[in-house]
Formats: structure tokens, C-alpha cells, sequence
């Protein structure tokens, strides 16, 4: 096929493709958890005994009891066998964000060559995938490449339906020979239990005798793209990268903010409604839904769940996503910025701290007590954001999301917390110690006794902050739609965990000195403020002013890219703040640094390869086709008497020579290997090769918009983000409430020129001729 007959196709497979139909979806209260073993299960299938010793250990993390594991793994076999599985698979998250699975079968050949179903609790409990081949950052050698599966009972079995039958999954830790973790479970673990214990002691300092295990919970926002797969399958940057690589900014982008809340398109609604119906029965509580600000961007949220399942959750979700999102014709694109110029995807991570007894830690409440405590764990926040931002940086730090992060769309790369006008004003009174009744409504009065209830004020946000407290909690916004939440939940219970323990020494020894409690209180936060209060801002974090006096006047680190971000996980304190919480040793540290290192630098080699050769080999060829085609029919007009301009041809000319030019510098770029140290490679990547991959699009794009049309192979973004949906977004609806021929005839220019044209009574060849128009309201689908 040559120049865009491809694309012609595509277009013409998507306008005429069949809706799947919608499935009324199964009643919630059927489906739900339908697939998971989970407690109930348990309870109904397990001997009495079993099941209270298991149920110790998810509800308060007991120590697991290992002679119980035949007992579960045979009822859960029973079980996953009843519903069809025949296969088992121990599933674990690696350094790389992805979800790694090893499948293994029931079955069990007897000696005498018969088979029986077996699954022992030594095969539940651990699992030895060869992980050599996994991301290890040096821990260990291919040639000892033991790496470990362990079951983490705290995150329910389930079974995984696809069109190839069930495989039930059981989610565990992957550590390696010698006890070192490999993948983002086990830290996330290990944080919990060292913010617990923390937690647990400031509590107990403000006087609770009953101080249940504090759990860290995560809520996860997660916005996607959804793109016809006719579309992707013939944009080898789509398919290898995730993202494009080359497409000229369409005349329309997302300029009116019209899809923002706006009607979701049908396709989109019944591919929702298949994702939610598999999340449902896997015991997901997808909660809200709707379309983001970019054409064909959408959102996903689930209700929030304690950290390590909704952490294992939101892996779920990404891979439903993706599989449903086949099914339905689509690609579901979860990169970060997918298209230049059009508004990117994050993953806002929503964030809280608490326990049985005492609630949400991170809610103001009811009482004065509550407000005082509540006090205690914000400032605590707010110290460790202030001391380990740069951490927090390099915890969302990827190629794909150093596209978003700056950009105007997203939070800058510098960390800072967003408190609201009311919090902010009680933290500075707290600074200052001006600590009098405030005048404005609603703000509390910090007498040392009373502390009465704070309002909250949910309309109070600020989409400029990478870090926002929102009423009962803090909200993440700057994380990458790609990543797995594992990564920022671990930085941030580690942190609070740090932050915690430091209150709890100080106000003990506040307390040791004879102040009373509410003293000991305000004089910690004081000091958590005078120190710290610089990470505190709540105006526009967009503004270059704040740029600028982020870093001039406050000493925050303004760390642009992952090569700038990453080395921070190497700085002493990093090193020392994982060691004394025991959330990672310093060998995991760095294997981390390692791994991640190696991935930016092999994510943006993968692309500078793709940006060369799809310029040489698509661009390039379409260009001079279309140049040698223009030239030909310049000199056939020669002949005639006009006076034809050569200009548009010496341009294309032009921009093809320059962007080959490009493209070969940049292939000798990629070139070089020599260098001192990761850090930096990492620098040259950033600085090198990204900015010679930008200069290559530069003209590729101008040519876009030279080239014919019809010489242009590659789907444009015009295309792919309005073509795609068939309906709703990219229809207008015209009210039609006279007999006016000139509006019917303007309708039927347009008409010509659109997909498809539907009035709400049916259009009789009456109206097309015009004579009898009668319908009031037309749709009209935008090509
Ligand atoms: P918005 O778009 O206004 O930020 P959404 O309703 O889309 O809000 O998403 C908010 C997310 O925060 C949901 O996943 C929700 O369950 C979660 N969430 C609510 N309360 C908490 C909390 N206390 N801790 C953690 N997450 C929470
Ligand atoms: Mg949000």
C-alpha cells in the first residue's frame, strides 16, 4: 500500500465498524468479588481452626502460621478448579512497574502415569520463577539466578478470566537467594510496618491506650487514552514506545475543553462497562468514571483500599485495561504524554494514614483531642515532604513522565505541599505563635486547651500542587499514569515513618521537661514549621515566579529530568533514611538506582532508534515521492502561461534534506558508549539525545504539513484523537426549528463533508430536497 491508502482504510474499517453491543451489566451484589478468595470464601471452606489463624494474620499482620498452608491451599484449589482453572500463578511486581506471572498447572503425573490435581501449601506459599531474567540492579548474577516467590497473604488470591481460560493468581513478594528484595511488594510492606510503628507511638504519646495496626490507604485516580487499534497498528511509535513519536498538532486540540465531563461516546461507555463488570467480580471497587480533558482521554478511579491491595489492584486495573481495551478495537495507551501538545495522563495517588481505633489519622474531626493529633500527623507530613522532596521526585521519575511533569498540564517537578487557605493559616499561626482565636469563620483557635473542629472546605483545591491535602487526605498529582502506585507509597510511608518517629522523640522529651501535652504539641510543630515551612505553598505552582523562588528563595531542588532526579537515591541521607526504617538496605537502594537508571536509559534509546527510522523510512520516502510528483507537475505547467510558484517544493525540499541531516546526526549519537558512569549516560540522554530527537520531529512535523495529504502514511493526530469514538464527542447537534432552506443547504455542504448526519426523526429524501424540512434537531458527525 502506498502513501495513505492505509489510512483511508482504517478510517473506513472504523466509521463502519458495529457497536458491540452493550451487555446489561450483572447485578452488583452477584458479581461482586465473584473471583476472588477472600475471606468469605475462606470462612465457608476452611476447618474452623484454619480459618481463624489465617484471618489473624490479614486483619492484624500475625505472623502466618505455615502448618495451615495445606489446609488453604487445598480449599483454594477446590475452589479455583471450580471455577475452571487449571493453572496457578504466582504473581509478582518487579523493579520495572510491569506485573510478572509464572503459570504452572495442577497437574501431577503418579507413577504409574496417571495424573491428579495437587497444589500443596509448599507450592502456595513459595514459588521459584527463574528470575534471571528480571531487572536485579547486580543483587544477582545470572548464574545464580534464584529468585523467590513468597505468598503475601494480605492481598487475596483471584482468578484471572481471559478468552484462554482462568489462571488463578496468588499475589506475592519476589525476593532473591539471599534474602534481598526484587520487586516493589516487599518494601511496600516494609514501610507500612515501619509507619505503624511509628504511628503507634505518637499515638500513645497523646495518651490512646488502644492503638489498633495503622495501615496506610491509597485511592488511585488513573487516566488513560483510548485509540483505535486501525490506528496504532500502523504507528510503529505507538506500538513499541507508547507514545508519537511525529504528528503536526491538529487545528482543533483540546482548546474548548468540550470533552471534559462532556457525554462519553457509546464505544467508550460499553468498553467502561465491560472493564468495571471484570474489576467488580475481581473484587475491585471501580467508583467513578468519565472523560478527561483531552480528546479521547479518559479517567478510572476505584474507592480507596489499604495500600498493598489497592497498590496490587491498580496493577490489575492497568492490565484490564488493556486487555478489554483490545477487545473493543481500541489501544489503551497509559504512557504519560501519548500526543505533544495535548494534555498528558498521571496517576494521582490519594493518600492517608490510620487504624481501627482511631480512624483516619490525617481527617481534622470532631473534637479538640482529634484536631490536636490530627496536627501532629500533618506536620509530620509536612517535614518529611520538606526533607525528602528530591526522593519524592525521584520516586515518579521516568522517561515518559519527565514529558509531563513542568509542562503547563501537570505539577512542576519541584515538591511542595498545598495545605488550602484555612491549614495553611493555622500552620503559620503555629509558626509565628501568634496562637489567638482567629477572626475568620471557621478557623480554629489555637488556645492551647481548645482546639475546635476545623472546617473543611472540599471546594478548596489547587490543581497547580504536586502534593495537595484534600479535606481527609493528601493527594500525590504528580505521579506517572504508567507507574505502579508501589513506588510513591513506599517514599511516602517511609517518610511519615521518619517524620513520626522524630515527633515522637521530640515530644518526649518535651513532656520529659514537665510541658503539658498541648504545649509539648505546639512547641514540636513550631519547630516543624520554622524548619520546614518552606515546602508549604498554595499559589500557582505553574508561574515562573514560583519556579524561580522555589529554588532562589526557599532551597527547594527544581529537578527537571530523571537524570537529574534519579542520582538522589544514591545521597547519603536517602541511604541512611531507608536503613533506619528497614525499609530497604543499602544494597537494595542501589540495585534500585540501577534498575531505574537502566530503564530510562533504555526507554529513550528505544525511541531515539524509532525516531530515526521511521524519519528515514516513512518520512523521508513520502516526502520525496511527493517532491518528485510536485517538481514533475511545476515543469509539465511550465509550458502554459502562468506563473506557477516553486515555493512550496524548495520548502519540502528544504525541510527533508534538514530533518535527514537530523536523523543521521542522531543515529551517530546513539552510537557512543563510552562512558565514566551511569549518571552520566543518564546526562546524555537528557541533554543529547532527547534534544536531537525533538530537532528530527521539528521538520518531520513542518513536513506534515507540506506533503499532500494522500503521500502521508502515518495516521494524523487529527485522525486518531477525533476519529476514533464514531460518536459523541465528535458529533455537533444543530437545532433545526424552521423551514429554512439556507440553513438546510448550509447543513448539506456540511453534510458532504461529514461521517454521518442523523436527525431525531428519521431524514426523508423530502428533507434533502428541501422542501418540506421538519426536523428539529440534527446530529452531525465531524470527519
Ligand atoms: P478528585 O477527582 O476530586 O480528586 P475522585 O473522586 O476522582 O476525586 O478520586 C478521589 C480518590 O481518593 C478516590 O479513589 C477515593 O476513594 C480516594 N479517597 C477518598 N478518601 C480517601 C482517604 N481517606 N484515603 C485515601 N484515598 C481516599
Ligand atoms: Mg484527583
Amino acid at each position: 500500500m502506498s502513501g495513505n491508502e492505509a489510512r483511508i482504510q482504517a478510517i473506513h474499517r472504523i466509521t463502519n465498524r458495529q457497536l458491540t453491543p452493550p451487555k446489561p451489566p450483572g447485578r452488583l451484589e452477584e458479581i461482586w468479588a465473584e473471583n476472588v478468595f477472600n475471606l468469605s470464601k475462606m470462612q465457608a471452606s476452611l476447618p474452623k481452626a484454619v480459618f481463624k489463624s489465617i484471618k489473624n494474620t490479614i486483619v492484624t499482620g500475625e505472623k502466618l502460621d505455615p502448618s495451615i498452608a495445606d489446609a488453604v491451599a487445598t480449599a483454594m484449589r477446590d475452589w479455583a478448579m471450580s471455577k475452571g482453572a487449571l493453572y496457578y500463578a504466582h504473581v509478582f511486581y518487579p523493579m520495572t512497574n510491569l506485573t510478572a506471572e509464572k503459570h504452572d498447572g495442577f497437574i501431577s503425573v503418579q507413577g504409574d502415569g496417571k495424573v491428579i490435581s495437587e497444589f500443596s501449601g509448599k507450592v502456595l506459599v513459595q514459588g521459584e520463577p527463574d528470575g534471571s531474567s528480571f531487572p536485579n540492579g547486580g543483587i544477582r548474577g545470572t548464574f545464580e539466578a534464584r529468585g523467590y516467590t513468597a505468598w503475601d497473604v494480605t492481598s487475596p488470591a483471584y482468578i484471572m478470566e481471559t478468552d484462554n481460560g482462568a489462571t488463578l493468581c496468588i499475589p506475592t513478594v519476589f525476593v532473591s537467594w539471599t534474602g534481598e528484595a526484587l520487586d516493589k511488594k516487599v518494601p511496600l510492606l516494609r514501610s507500612i510496618a515501619a509507619m505503624d510503628k511509628a504511628a503507634n507511638k505518637v499515638l500513645k504519646l497523646l495518651g490512646h491506650t488502644d492503638v489498633a495496626h495503622v495501615n496506610s490507604s491509597c485511592g488511585a485516580e488513573q487516566e488513560y487514552f483510548l485509540v483505535d487499534a486501525n490506528f496504532t497498528s500502523q504507528r510503529p511509535d505507538l506500538l513499541l514506545a507508547g507514545r508519537t513519536l511525529f504528528g503536526k498538532a491538529p487545528a482543533k486540540g483540546q482548546e474548548f475543553d468540550d470533552h471534559y465531563f462532556g457525554a462519553i461516546p457509546e464505544r467508550v461507555q460499553v468498553f467502561m462497562q465491560d472493564v468495571e463488570e471484570k474489576l467488580y467480580k475481581l473484587g475491585i471497587p471501580a467508583k467513578t468514571r468519565h472523560n478527561e480533558v483531552a480528546p479521547g482521554q479518559f479517567e478510572i478511579a476505584p474507592f480507596f483500599e489499604a495500600a498493598n491491595v489497592a497498590s496490587d489492584h491498580q496493577q490489575l486495573i492497568m492490565t484490564v485495561l488493556r486487555h478489554t481495551a483490545k477487545k473493543h478495537g481500541f489501544t489503551c495507551l497509559l504512557h504519560e504524554k501519548p500526543f505533544a501538545g495535548i494534555n498528558g495522563s498521571g496517576k494521582h495517588v490519594n493518600w492517608s494514614v490510620g487504624n481501627a481505633t482511631q480512624g483516619n489519622l490525617l481527617d481534622p474531626g470532631e473534637s479538640p483531642h482529634e484536631n490536636a493529633q490530627f496536627l501532629v500527623f500533618c506536620g509530620a507530613v509536612i517535614r518529611g515532604v520538606h526533607k525528602y522532596g528530591p526522593l519524592m521526585r525521584a520516586a515518579i521519575a521516568t522517561a515518559s513522565n519527565d514529558h509531563r511533569l513542568g509542562a503547563n498540564e501537570a505539577p512542576p517537578a519541584i515538591m511542595s505541599v498545598y495545605l488550602g487557605t484555612q491549614l495553611e493559616e493555622v500552620f503559620e499561626q503555629i509558626k509565628t505563635g501568634t496562637v489567638t482565636e482567629s477572626k475568620k469563620k471557621g478557623v480554629m483557635d489555637l488556645g492551647v486547651d481548645v482546639l475546635p473542629p476545623l472546617s473543611k472546605d472540599a471546594g478548596d483545591r489547587n490543581r497547580t500542587s504536586p502534593f495537595a491535602f484534600t479535606g481527609n487526605r493528601f493527594e500525590f498529582r504528580a505521579v506517572g499514569s504508567n507507574q505502579s502506585v508501589s513506588g510513591p507509597l513506599i517514599v511516602l510511608n517511609t517518610l511519615l515513618a521518619d517524620s513520626l518517629d522524630w515527633m515522637g522523640n521530640r515530644l518526649e522529651s518535651e513532656l520529659a521537661k514537665g510541658l503539658e501535652l498541648n504545649t509539648a504539641i505546639i512547641t514540636v510543630l513550631k519547630e516543624v514549621m520554622e524548619e520546614h515551612g518552606a515546602v508549604v505553598f498554595g499559589g500557582n505552582g505553574y508561574s515562573e515566579e514560583w519556579h524561580k523562588m522555589a529554588v532562589e528563595e526557599r532551597g527547594l531542588a527544581n529537578l527537571r529530568t530523571t537524570a537529574d532526579a534519579l542520582p538522589v537515591l544514591k545521597e547519603e541521607y536517602i541511604e541512611d533514611l531507608f536503613s533506619k526504617t528497614g525499609v530497604l538496605t543499602p544494597v537494595e537502594l542501589e540495585s534500585r538506582f540501577e534498575v531505574y537508571s537502566e530503564q530510562y536509559i533504555l526507554s529513550i534509546e528505544v525511541e531515539a532508534k524509532l525516531v530515526a527510522s521511521m524519519a528515514k523510512t516513512l518520512i523521508y520516502p513520502a516526502a520525496v515521492e511527493y517532491l518528485s510528483k510536485l517538481s514533475s507537475t511545476i515543469e509539465s505547467l511550465a509550458g502554459l502561461d502562468i506563473d506557477f510558484e516553486k515555493e512550496s517544493a524548495s520548502k519540502v525540499a528544504h525541510l527533508t534534506k534538514s530533518m535527514a541531516a537530523v536523523a543521521n546526526e542522531l543515529c551517530t549519537a546513539i552510537e557512543k558508549h563510552d562512558f565514566a558512569s551511569t549518571e552520566e549516560k543518564m546526562q546524555y540522554c537528557a541533554k543529547t539525545i532527547r534534544p536531537l530527537m525533538d530537532r528530527v520531529r521539528e521538520f518531520a512535523d513542518a513536513l506534515e504539513g507540506e506533503v499532500a495529504d494522500s503521500f502521508w502514511p502515518l495516521p494524523t493526530y487529527q485522525e486518531m484523537l477525533f476519529i476514533t469514538y464514531g460518536e459523541g464527542m465528535n458529533s455537533v447537534v444543530v437545532d433545526l426549528a424552521c423551514h429554512d432552506n439556507t440553513v438546510f443547504l448550509g447543513l448539506l455542504v456540511i453534510s458532504a463533508k461529514c461521517s454521518r448526519l442523523e436527525t431525531e426523526e428519521p431524514m426523508s429524501m423530502r428533507c434533502v430536497n428541501g422542501l418540506g424540512l421538519n426536523a428539529s434537531r440534527c446530529k452531525i458527525f465531524l470527519p
